[in-house]
């Protein structure tokens, strides 16, 4: 069989994502999955539909229209803020997406006008992270600005953590951001169908809050795919962590002088041009070495293992994200 090839085992991620919406559920949450990390693929996208997910996520719009085209029976969400250039493929092939730009928007309500398709928005507010998102202090006069163009829906509002400062979501945040939400119902007689309050960095703050407040929607990833959640890589309880697992293969083994005498050491077929090696764990007794662009440095200790001889990794969510998105490293589906 090729290698390096990635196992993907749909099962795992189908039953990830099944006791995820269970969890979140349990407070009101509703789960959209995230699959910009398997950069769109079509068969994972499948497996979270079949694990309950009504709305997947991609923050790439041709990943989300190869989905539509494929006829992915989810409703579709972009979560990154189109680009100009871009906005017809998104009204084309998005039912909503995340928005921080009044230029952007109007030209959405424009080409939706154009092509007598309604479009869905979700405005992002900066609650901290500094990366997108309209300042909570503008938010009421952006929102009117944007409430009467034509088949633009303003459908709710979201927040994003973690991504830049790496700081987690903490608890009067979250209330700030829900009584943002309130605010803006108000003013405006509004509902907020989404108050979409984060990512897979929200774990720890939705188990130890004992009110979610509006909260009723988060855009999990790295969670429903590698069964953690983002700050600590704490394993989330109940789910698995081994949907992902990469399979390389020994093309030379030699005896090496080292700093500490001779060593068996192999070279693998992959580097960190295909992904990301920190986030690789070898399943067998050996160390990692080093890397280079494109050869992995092992040092079998006493593995018996010789030139041909694969050697299996479980991933982190970086080392899946690289694997999934180059041609080099081919996709093995299990349990399809
Ligand atoms: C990437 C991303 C997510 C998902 O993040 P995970 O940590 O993988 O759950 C959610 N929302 C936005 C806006 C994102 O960019």
């Amino acid at each position: 069989m090729r290698t390096p090839r990635i196992e993907i085992d749909l099962r795992k991620i189908t039953d990830n994502t099944r006791k995820t919406i269970e969890l979140y559920r349990t407070k009101g949450i509703e789960i959209a999955g995230v699959l910009k990390g398997v950069a769109g693929d079509f068969e994972c996208a499948k497996a979270m539909v079949s694990g309950g997910i009504i709305m997947v996520c991609d923050s790439n719009v041709d990943h989300l229209l190869k989905l539509r085209q494929g006829g992915i029976d989810a409703q579709l969400m972009l979560i990154r803020t189109p680009a100009l250039s871009e906005v017809d493929r998104v009204i084309e092939g998005v039912d909503i997406s995340l928005n921080t730009e009044l230029a952007v928007i109007k030209k959405l309500s424009e080409v939706a006008k154009q092509k007598g398709k309604p479009h869905k928005i979700l405005l992002m507010v900066e609650m901290g992270d500094r990366r997108e998102g309209i300042d909570p202090e503008d938010l009421p006069g952006f929102i009117e600005r944007i409430l009467d163009l034509p088949n633009i829906e303003l459908v709710g509002i979201g927040a994003n953590f973690a991504c830049m400062t790496h700081l987690p979501p903490d608890e009067s945040t979250m209330r700030r951001f829900c009584d943002l939400a309130d605010q803006i119902e108000q003013r405006f007689k509004l509902h907020l169908t989404y108050v979409s309050g984060g990512n897979s960095a929200n774990y720890h703050w939705f188990n130890d809050t004992k009110d979610v407040g509006k909260i009723n929607h988060l855009r999990l990833g790295e969670s429903i795919l590698v069964g953690v959640e983002a700050i600590h890589k704490d394993p989330i309880p109940g789910l698995v962590a081994d949907a992902f697992i990469l399979v390389c293969e020994i093309i030379e083994k030699k005896e090496k002088q080292s700093t500490d005498g001779k060593i068996n050491q192999a070279i693998v077929n992959i580097g960190y041009i295909d992904t990301k090696i920190e986030d690789l764990d070898p399943l067998r007794d050996v160390e990692i070495l080093g890397s280079s662009s494109n050869h992995l440095v092992i040092d079998l200790k006493k593995e018996n293992l010789d030139v041909g001889d694969e050697i299996r990794f479980s991933m982190r969510y970086f080392a899946v994200v690289g694997c999934m998105t180059t041609q080099a490293v081919a996709k093995e589906y299990i349990h399809r």
